[in-house]
């Protein structure tokens, strides 16, 4: 990356994984990123932590004085040897002012480069199942925009040509102009029963299409209360999204959803439900933190005489056992010799990513079921050490006492409430979730006390919970909550799993 130089990046429409490598390189690199309304927030999670990120605000806003500012802003910045990265919604030159950003840019001779994108006036068309050219219906497409410069006298649209000329016409706009813009298709010879459809948030998990005619279609987006960002797509092609409207098939289409793993977990998570269509928001309900007496559990490890068999209750434990052992200058070898038992699919995994061999996991994922799983003779007269969080339930020790064990449960991490919990509650949940997710109790217990002292301990009550199995459920239900959905096995392919169903 060239210092001193502006990037005008396409950010593509709105889903953030429709960025380019070049522009998703580039917002790495960026000292300061210039951005737009439309741009997805996602994206500039990729960026430096130490950029410098600045809103300019929403198109509809921008007056010429307002792109000026904007102009000076990227010039100066680029004259203070910054690396600029000016992101803007789909491709920049494509009615984004791109082209008069690159002008003034040239003029004042600043080094910049070009990163196009996938303009909403084919990507949006896409994602809703509408080709914009297509054998035999389409062999030419126009782009126009509905918002034009109100300080323009008449139009500079060539209505005339472009309503018979074209087969497909692809209108961005503002909403409001819908009227107009059909109206004036149908002056100029366009049938007023040509199939059309407006997309709203197109390529969004909150994307929503209405289709009808050129002379219908005003009045059936207005009852839809479609909002902006929406394109209009004019011509035959738009039929063929009966058939192809992939995107708003997808099993979670349309479904908000929350996550609330600790953020370190969420994102694989997030992103198997993203690829199902869903929306997803996450608010961590869960931290993961060193326990308070390092030392005496240091103490511990070197001091209990190794036992039969150790036990995993999470796949978090591995990692932090292997952190309290380095801390008392040993490793993994201690295991040797121990048979080793995870709680659940997951769990084991974890274990065996660092090489070492799992001898049970048990067929219910739960402290239960190690205890169904495991017969007396195999327990009885062994030493048994737990490993767990500080919070971990009871249920494994007392279990494997009573089957004649002597039984050690040490904690070697434990859970924290995160402190951005408490803020910006009630503003994410103004808009209801389909499902509020939970992996473990812990999850359930801080989402309730930090909406309890937020004063929505009622909120709590009507949302609608998936959660990852009966341990999680009934710490819902003890609150008074309502869960619509459990997985089995619990796994977080289980948890997506019984959503689904749930759906069908
Ligand atoms: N440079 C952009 C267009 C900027 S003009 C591009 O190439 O896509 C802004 C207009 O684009 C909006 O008013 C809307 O009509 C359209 N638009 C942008 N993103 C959209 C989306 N996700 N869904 C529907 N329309 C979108």
């Amino acid at each position: 990356m060239r210092r001193g130089t502006v990037y005008l990046v396409g950010a593509g429409p709105g889903d953030p994984k429709l960025i380019t490598v070049r522009g998703q390189e580039l917002l790495r690199a960026a000292d300061v990123v210039v951005y737009d309304h439309l741009v997805s927030p996602r994206l500039l999670t990729a960026c430096s932590p130490h950029a410098k990120l600045v809103y300019v605000g929403k198109e509809a806003d921008r007056h010429a004085a307002r792109q000026q500012a904007i102009n000076r802003l990227l010039v100066r910045e680029a004259r203070a040897d910054k690396t600029v990265v000016r992101l803007k919604g789909g491709d920049p030159f494509v009615f984004g002012r791109g082209g008069e950003e690159a002008l003034s840019l040239a003029r004042a001779k600043i080094a910049y480069e070009v990163v196009p994108g996938v303009t909403s006036a084919i990507g949006v068309p896409a994602y809703a199942g509408i080709p914009v050219t297509h054998r035999g219906l389409s062999s030419s497409f126009a782009v126009i925009t509905g918002h034009e410069d109100p300080t323009k006298e008449g139009s500079a649209i060539k209505w005339a040509h472009l309503a018979t000329s074209c087969d497909t016409v692809v209108c961005l706009m503002g909403v409001g102009r819908l009227p107009m813009i059909a109206a004036q298709l149908i002056r100029h010879g366009r049938r007023g029963s040509t199939p059309c459809a407006v997309i709203e948030w197109g390529t969004a998990p909150r994307q929503r299409t209405v289709t009808g005619t050129l002379r219908t279609i005003t009045g059936l987006a207005k009852r839809a209360t479609v909002q902006p960002p929406a394109i209009l797509v004019v011509g035959d092609v738009t039929r063929l999204r009966r058939q192809l409207k992939w995107f708003e098939r997808r099993l979670l289409f349309g479904k908000r959803i929350l996550v609330t793993r600790a953020s370190d977990k969420a994102d694989t998570f997030a992103d198997q439900l993203e690829t199902l269509g869903a929306e997803v928001e996450q608010l961590p309900a869960i931290e993961l933190g060193p326990v308070r007496q390092n030392g005496l559990l240091r103490e511990a490890i070197t001091g209990f005489p190794r036992p039969d068999w150790v036990f995993f209750t999470s796949p978090e434990g591995i990692g932090w056992f292997a952190r309290v052992l380095r801390a008392a200058r040993q490793d993994l070898r201690w295991l040797s010799g121990c048979h080793i038992g995870a709680i659940g699919s997951k769990t084991a995994a974890a274990i065996e990513e660092r090489g070492l061999h799992v001898d049970f996991v048990p067929k219910q994922f739960s402290q239960e079921g190690v205890l169904e799983g495991l017969p007396r003779r195999v327990l009885n007269g062994k030493r048994a050490l737990i490993l767990c969080a500080e919070e971990s339930r009871d249920v494994l020790a007392q279990g494997l006492r009573g089957r004649g064990c002597e039984v050690k449960k040490l904690p070697i991490y434990r859970t924290l409430v995160p402190r951005a919990l408490a803020t910006g509650l009630t503003t994410l949940f103004k808009r209801p979730f389909d499902y509020v997710t939970v992996t473990s109790a812990s999850c359930v217990e801080h989402l309730w006390t930090a909406l309890r002292t937020g004063g929505e301990a009622d909120l709590f009550r009507r949302l609608r919970f998936a959660s990852i199995g009966p341990v999680t459920s009934s710490s819902v239900r003890a609150h008074g909550g309502r869960v619509v959905v459990e997985a089995n096995p619990s796994t977080i392919e289980g948890l997506v799993h019984a959503m689904v169903k749930h759906l069908r």
